[in-house]
C-alpha cells in the first residue's frame, strides 16, 4: 500500500506565528520544522505498522524547506515541491492521502495561522459557491486520481473544516487549540504523538471503508484576490475578471481548474500530463 502525505507547517503542535502586517510568519521556524517531523514520524510508524510499502511525504509548506530529511522515518521518501513545469498533484498509484500540519482557511477566527494557500494574496475561495481552503482543496485533488483522504490533523479549527468537508469517515488528530490567529494552547506531545500513531494505523486498516471526497463537475472558482496586481496577472493569461480584485476559473476538471489558479492556462495543465 502506497500513502501519499501533504504536509504544512502550520498545524503542527508548538509552531510560534504572528502577523507580518499582511499575512503571516513563523518565527520558530527550526523548533517548528522540528515539531513537524516528529508528528510525520508518528504517522509514518502507524502506516508502517498497518501495512504500508510505501509513504512519500511531501514537503507541503511555502519553498519545501520543512523537512530535513535525515530526520525523516527510514520508511518514508520525501517530495520536494519544486516549480517550473511540474504537475500540481502527483498521486499515482497511491491508495491513500493523509495531511499533516494542516490549518484552516482564511478567516477562520479560531485557525491558528489561518489562510488560503498564500497568506498575502487570497482573501477567499469559494468554489462552487462553498468556501474552501487547503484542506478541501487536496482532498479533491487527491479523489480525481481516486485516492481518498483517509486522516487530517491540525488544529483543532483545521479538523472541524475537514469533518466538514469530508463528511462522515475521516479520521482527525488535533494538534492544538487556537484561541486567535497567533494564541494557541499546543497539547502534551507524548500523548499526540501516540495518538497520531494509532490513529494513522487505524485509518489505513479501514481504508476499504474510506469514502472518496469527490464533488462532481463542473467546477467554478471564485478567487478574491487581496491585491488587484495578482488580478492583473491572471487577466493578462485569460481568466475571466468579475471585478477589481475578483476572478473566476472554471473548469470540468478539478486538477485544471487548480492548475488555472496555479497559473496555467486553461486545458494545458491537462493535456501535458496526460490528466484526464
Ligand atoms: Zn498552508
Amino acid at each position: 500500500m502506497k500513502v501519499h502525505i501533504m504536509t504544512d507547517l502550520e498545524g503542527p503542535a508548538g509552531v510560534n506565528g504572528r502577523g507580518d502586517g499582511i499575512g503571516n510568519k513563523i518565527i520558530n521556524t527550526e523548533t517548528a520544522c522540528k515539531c513537524l517531523v516528529e508528528e510525520v514520524n508518528a504517522c509514518c510508524e502507524g502506516l508502517v505498522e498497518a501495512g504500508a510499502t510505501e509513504i512519500v511525504v511531501w514537503d507541503g509548506h511555502g519553498g519545501s524547506n520543512s523537512i530535513d530529511i535525515r530526520l525523516l522515518h527510514p520508511a518514508a521518501s520525501l517530495g520536494i515541491l519544486g516549480g517550473g513545469l511540474a504537475p500540481v498533484c502527483c498521486y499515482d498509484g497511491c491508495d491513500a492521502a493523509i495531511q499533516l500540519g494542516a490549518h484552516a482557511m482564511q478567516g477562520v477566527r479560531d485557525g491558528f495561522m489561518n489562510h488560503s494557500f498564500n497568506s498575502h494574496g487570497i482573501a477567499e475561495l469559494r468554489l462552487n459557491g462553498e468556501p474552501v481552503g487547503e484542506i478541501g482543496i487536496g482532498m479533491l485533488l487527491a479523489a480525481h486520481f481516486g485516492v481518498p483522504t483517509i486522516l487530517v490533523s491540525g488544529d483543532v479549527a483545521a479538523c472541524r473544516e475537514a469533518e466538514a468537508f469530508a463528511g462522515a469517515g475521516l479520521c482527525t488528530v488535533a494538534t492544538k487549540q487556537a484561541l486567535s490567529r497567533y494564541k494557541v494552547i499546543n497539547r502534551p506531545l507524548e500523548g499526540l504523538y501516540a495518538e497520531l500513531r494509532a490513529v494513522s494505523a487505524n485509518a489505513l486498516r479501514n481504508l476499504k471503508q474510506a469514502p472518496l471526497q469527490k464533488i462532481a463537475p463542473s467546477y467554478e472558482l471564485i478567487y478574491r484576490a487581496m491585491c488587484p496586481n495578482l488580478a492583473d496577472a491572471f487577466e493578462r493569461a485569460g481568466i475571466e475578471r468579475l471585478d477589481y480584485q475578483t476572478l473566476r476559473f472554471r473548469s470540468g476538471s478539478i486538477v485544471d481548474l487548480w492548475a488555472q489558479a496555479c497559473g496555467w492556462a486553461p486545458g494545458v495543465h491537462n493535456r501535458k500530463f496526460n490528466i484526464q
